[in-house]
């Protein structure tokens, strides 16, 4: 079983965004990257999937620059035998993304693919769903837990009210919710072993597809900042201001 795993390079978890003083973006200058959270679940259970002898192959895809690279090396060194790069340095959204890899997806012919539920800088949420109408797949969206049986997937899913399990023949689309597994630490033999994987290197044009961008972001603006606390002198004046100041209770 081959499983193909997009993997996003992102703005670090732990960066905390400035957005550029013209309000028309976050400023990416000297900020370090990494790739998106839920996509390191995704390629860490594609790893366990391997390791527990379903599957054969794991492939890691990035749409992006040429930075995107690192990206795909961090994929390889958690497990993933092979990278693609589609590289490109247009804005790429949703859509466009989701039309890539449908295309590497009919080369390729992945019994699965894993991608995160979102990518932690524009929180869409809309590439995995977008990807499995566009290749016509079943899909599986927040799976906190897939077992593989044949030619079918079971996967709990993360929903409002508790757990929900479904049942989908492959190939199938899955998008991993926060739980689903904890990724091991890349160690250095294995970024070294990484370094000597292969990695192709593809545009957009190669595979037939159009990536102008549908959306124009209008403004991007900072959350309001949080003003300073107080004291108060005890439980009376605290339930006096929630009460007739703050309003709550
Ligand atoms: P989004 O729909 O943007 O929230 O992204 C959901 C998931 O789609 C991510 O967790 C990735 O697995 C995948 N994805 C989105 N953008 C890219 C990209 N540029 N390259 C590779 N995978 C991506």
């Amino acid at each position: 079983m081959k499983i193909l795993v997009p993997v996003k390079r992102v703005v670090d978890y732990n960066v905390k965004v400035r957005v550029k003083s013209d309000g028309t973006g976050v400023d990416f200058a000297n900020v370090k990257m990494s790739m998106n959270p839920f996509d390191e679940i995704a390629v860490e259970e594609a790893v366990r999937l391997k390791e527990k002898g379903v599957a054969t192959e794991i492939i890691a895809v990035s749409c992006g620059d040429a930075k995107c690279q690192e990206t795909l090396r961090t994929a390889m060194a958690i497990g993933a035998d092979r990278g693609i790069l589609v590289e490109s340095t247009e804005e790429l959204q949703p859509l466009a993304v989701a039309k890539l890899l449908k295309a590497l997806v009919d080369k390729e012919q992945p019994s699965l693919i894993i991608l995160g539920k979102q990518a932690i800088d524009d929180d869409a949420n809309q590439t995995g769903q977008m990807l499995a109408a566009l290749a016509d797949l079943p899909q599986a969206t927040f799976a906190s837990k897939v077992e593989v049986a044949g030619d079918k997937v079971s996967v709990t899913r993360e929903v409002d009210g508790g757990l929900e399990t479904i049942s989908l023949s492959v190939p199938a689309v899955i998008t991993t919710d926060l739980r689903l597994n904890e990724p091991r630490y890349v160690t250095l033999p294995n970024i070294m072993k990484a370094k000597k994987k292969q990695l192709n290197v593809v545009k957009p044009e190669d595979l037939g597809v159009d990536v102008k961008p549908r959306l124009k972001t209008l403004k991007v603006s900072e959350p309001p900042k949080r003003g300073a606390g107080i004291k108060v002198a005890d439980v009376a004046a605290l339930v006096d201001k929630l009460k007739n100041e703050a309003k709550v209770i």
